[in-house]
């Protein structure tokens, strides 16, 4: 006689086992592909810093929060037409050291928006005058 035959309970359990144990290791190694990725888009692109961001009451998250890092985004400019690029580098700026609203994004080439700036500064001027004449005969 050869060794005792083993409770089928034990063999389904080292079954089970060794079942559980291959899933985890291909869970572990989908997991590693999917940081190796993040790694990689984050080196290739520019990383978010989520804790810079300004703080906003959303119950949604921005893609690039979700993605983790800002991608070159295309976008065409509404006052001239003209299609331009928001870098990767520029909306880190934007949302991080500017502190710019999660949700808002490029909507101006760089010399529109210039010119805009421009127009309002002398608006404001104008306006401020106008005021200042008001005021003088009271
Ligand atoms: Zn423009």
């Amino acid at each position: 006689m050869t060794s005792p035959a083993r409770p089928r309970v034990t063999i389904k359990l080292r079954r089970r086992a060794k079942r559980n144990e291959a899933q985890i290791q291909q869970l572990m190694k989908l997991r590693k592909a999917q940081q190796r990725q993040r790694t990689d888009l984050a080196r290739k692109h520019t990383p978010v810093n989520a804790s810079l961001l300004a703080p906003d009451n959303s119950l949604g998250t921005p893609d690039f929060v979700a993605l983790g890092a800002y991608i070159d985004r295309p976008f065409t400019c509404k006052k001239c037409g003209k299609l331009e690029v928001w870098t990767g580098l520029q909306q880190k700026w934007w949302y991080e050291t500017a502190k710019g609203n999660v949700w808002t994004t490029a909507t101006m080439c760089r010399p529109c928006r210039r010119n805009e700036q421009a127009r309002k500064t002398a608006a404001r001027k104008v306006h401020l005058e106008g005021l200042a004449r008001k005021k003088k005969p009271a």
